[in-house]
């Protein structure tokens, strides 16, 4: 059972009340109202404290943060966004902030890559200029050639690459996949910030990738802190160009140990978990041993058993 707590004005409080009205519970006292669905219990308290517990709370939690209601078309809802103390000011996409964001998490073969990138506001313009945006709609020569500018404009980043090996150790002692990327964003994100010093910036964004609580969790467990005007919003490529430089770094360095990769295995490894993975992990288990997959796969994804109807 996991716990979120998050901080809501009255008038959204208000709106959360009127949403639940169907599923009201007697209150505890102190509190505005107490709901319960089938994901979770929501406490709103007259502080502005909104606590999601039980099974699924992030379901719940989803309808409020970052306008996005998913599951409910009403549009009442729907317009006024309902942020938290995660959601970036409106401000800070035009001003000086931090971005980061990873690559290959989702790929079989390959490392997991996490950027941290700081961009003035002054570079702004041009950044979006030279097309700089979400890496998902790039091609791979593309984000090739725009790490390449952004390296000529000098602009202050930390590349983690948590290779093969090294994420298979970590798989088998434990941590979650999440927790991987939590620890490689929070590192990144504080070698970046040894590195620009000083230098003023209005906050850190992360291209969210679970709930706030759980991130915090994950580095605390390894006794991380989250550095003050830290961020969390979903596709947050698409709002802020620190953000977006940091998808375009991270894919980079990805395309680029993906190619070392094969090279080194003499197969031609393809991005993502489809079928032709599959077969290329069972010509690989036929060619040259299961061993070799410890040094260039995540193992624990199910294309390693997928691929055995192959052999
Ligand atoms: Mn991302």
């Amino acid at each position: 059972m996991s716990q979120n707590v998050y901080v809501f004005t009255t008038e959204e409080i208000e709106k959360m009340k009127q949403y639940y009205h169907k599923s009201l519970t007697s209150s505890p006292q102190g509190a505005v109202f107490r709901a319960k669905t089938s994901n979770a219990v929501i406490t709103a308290y007259k502080s502005g404290k909104v606590l999601f517990q039980g099974n699924n709370p992030s379901v719940e939690i989803g309808k409020w943060l970052n306008g996005v209601n998913n599951s409910d078309t009403d549009a009442e809802i729907k317009k006024s966004a309902i942020h938290s103390i995660y959601t970036p000011p409106e401000t800070l996409f035009t001003s000086s902030h931090i971005g980061s964001d990873e690559a290959g998490t989702g790929d079989y073969f390959g490392p997991i890559t996490v950027a941290s990138t700081y961009i003035n506001s002054s570079q702004i313009s041009l950044l979006k200029e030279l097309g700089v945006k979400d890496s998902k709609n790039l091609t791979d020569e593309k984000i090739i050639h725009l790490a390449k500018e952004m390296a000529q404009m000098h602009i202050p980043y930390s590349l983690l690459i948590l290779h093969n090996p090294k994420y298979n150790t970590l798989q088998k002692r434990g941590w979650s996949q999440g927790k991987m990327k939590a620890m490689l964003h929070h590192h990144a994100i504080n070698n970046l910030l040894n590195k620009i010093g000083d230098v003023d910036y209005t906050g850190i964004l992360i291209d969210q990738f679970c709930e706030p609580g759980v991130y915090k969790k994950h580095i605390a467990s390894e006794q991380g802190t989250l550095p003050s005007k830290t961020y969390f919003m979903t596709k947050a490529e698409s709002y802020s160009i620190a953000v977006a430089a940091a998808s375009i770094i991270a894919r980079a360095s990805f395309v680029k140990e993906m190619d070392k990769l094969s090279e080194q295995i003499g197969v031609e490894l393809r991005k993502g978990a489809s079928k032709v993975v599959d077969q290329t992990i069972a010509r690989i288990i036929r060619e040259q041993g299961e061993e070799v997959l410890q040094t260039c796969a995540k193992l624990h994804f199910a294309n390693t058993k997928k691929a055995r109807q192959y052999l």
